[in-house]
This record gives C-alpha cells, sequence and structure tokens, in this order.
C-alpha cells in the first residue's frame, strides 16, 4: 500500500524563530500517526529545521540542475542533501511562473535530486483558463509527461494553479477524476505517491485525503500554524 504524506511548503516564509514549529507539531499530533510528514522550509532553514525536525522530513523548494558552478544564487540538489533535506520540490508553479520554468528544466531538476539522493516531489497543475475551456487534463498530462524522469523515486504533486492560495480548492470529483488519470498516465503509477495542492485546510482535508488516488497533500498556507498542520495531519 501507498503510504500518506502530508507536507507543507512554507514558501518565502520562516525565520529562525518559526523553528519551534517542529516541537510544536511534536506536542500536538499522537504520537504513532501512520503518516509522513515533511516540511519545506526557505533555503536558509533547511539545516536548522533539519536538525530540530523530529522525524519530520526536510524539503528544498527548488533545486538547480547542476551539481555545482558558475550559477549565482542557485542551490544545488547535493547542498539540500548536505543540509539535512530528504525531498525538494520542483517545478512548483510559483517557479514556473515567477521564474519562467519549463518542464524540460523541471525534468532535469528532477533528475538532479535523484543523483543527489534525493526525492524530487514534482509539481503539475492547470490554470484556470485552461480547466474553463476543458482542456486541463491535455495540459497536466503534457506537463506530466514532460516534467518527470520516467524511472526511479518521485512523487508527483497535483495544484491547480487557480486553487493555490485562493481559499477555492477544487471539488472531489474533479480531485478524483484528475489523480486517476495521473497515475494510469505516470510510470510505476499503482505505487507512485500523487499528493493534491491548492489550498488544503484543516476543515477540507479529511474529504480529499480519503479519496482512493489522493495520498496526500501539500500544504502552502496552512501549514505555517503548527495547530493547522496538525489538524491536516491528523485528519491523514
Ligand atoms: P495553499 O495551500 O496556500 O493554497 O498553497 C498550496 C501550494 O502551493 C503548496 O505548494
Amino acid at each position: 500500500a501507498r503510504r500518506m504524506l502530508i507536507a507543507g511548503n512554507w514558501k518565502m516564509n520562516g525565520l529562525r524563530q518559526s523553528l519551534g514549529f517542529f516541537e510544536e507539531i511534536r506536542t500536538l499530533v499522537e504520537p504513532g500517526y501512520a503518516v509522513d510528514v515533511l516540511v519545506a522550509p526557505p533555503a536558509t532553514l533547511v539545516q536548522a529545521a533539519a536538525q530540530a525536525s523530529n522525524g519530520i522530513f526536510i524539503a528544498g523548494q527548488d533545486c538547480h540542475v547542476a551539481e555545482s558552478g558558475a550559477h549565482t544564487g542557485d542551490i544545488s540538489a547535493a547542498m539540500l542533501k548536505d543540509a539535512g533535506a530528504t525531498h525538494v520540490i520542483v517545478g512548483h508553479s510559483e517557479r514556473r511562473s515567477d521564474h519562467g520554468e519549463r518542464s524540460e528544466t523541471v525534468r532535469q531538476k528532477a533528475e538532479a535530486a535523484q543523483s543527489a539522493g534525493l526525492v524530487p516531489i514534482i509539481c503539475v497543475g492547470e490554470q484556470e483558463e485552461d480547466r474553463r475551456a476543458g482542456r486541463h487534463t491535455d495540459v497536466v498530462g503534457e506537463q506530466l509527461d514532460a516534467s518527470n524522469p520516467g524511472n526511479g523515486d518521485f512523487i508527483i504533486a497535483y495544484e491547480p494553479v487557480w486553487a493555490i492560495g485562493t481559499g477555492l480548492t477544487a471539488s472531489v470529483r474533479d480531485i478524483a477524476a484528475m489523480h486517476e488519470f495521473i497515475r494510469g498516465r505516470v510510470a510505476g503509477g499503482a505505487s507512485r505517491q500523487i499528493l493534491y495542492g491548492g489550498s488544503v485546510k484543516p476543515d477540507n482535508a479529511a474529504e480529499i485525503l480519503d479519496l482512493d488516488d489522493v495520498d496526500g497533500a501539500l500544504v502552502g498556507g496552512a501549514s505555517l500554524k503548527a495547530s493547522d498542520f496538525a489538524a491536516i495531519i491528523s485528519a491523514a
């Protein structure tokens, strides 16, 4: 059976004082919960978070395609691994829109992560106009084909762009349909973890995480507050 993964993406939030989060989670969540938990803090906190994490996996939010070199401001997968990360998010829609990342680059980043011994969490998701035009499945299928390395360990996160940070979530029917589609399309689909992301909150987590093809959540805003994140872990 596939394990559940509840992953928090802090995006560009978090200072050293935020590290108390890991102790708070430990007091809020029943010991022995049967799901994996992950937090992707900003790069400045990866190392300290890995030391404070109490068994929570730590991820980077992006990595460069190269292992090292003349790339000012960038961080390699090997550096994240060295700092204590086990996973890295690649191809988040905010990277695709803020930094013009294309699926080809995302695939190279995922491969770089695998080479460094990290598990890439590869994000895909359609824009609002894609869904209105009824081409969401085609768009996600193309992103998926071009963004994933085809073999090795990787996780897919389906994040409809219009649901990110908006308080809108896809309906459980739409989520179920897209996850089933992704599972059929991706190599090793039957055993692949597929996460849903986009306005996952304590009050909608249970119905989303209940779906057969949903193996966890990638949580933005609600991962910043330990009590919200703990409630989502408990709903899994
Ligand atoms: P929100 O949960 O804030 O909508 O963000 C989702 C997301 O982008 C996680 O990567």
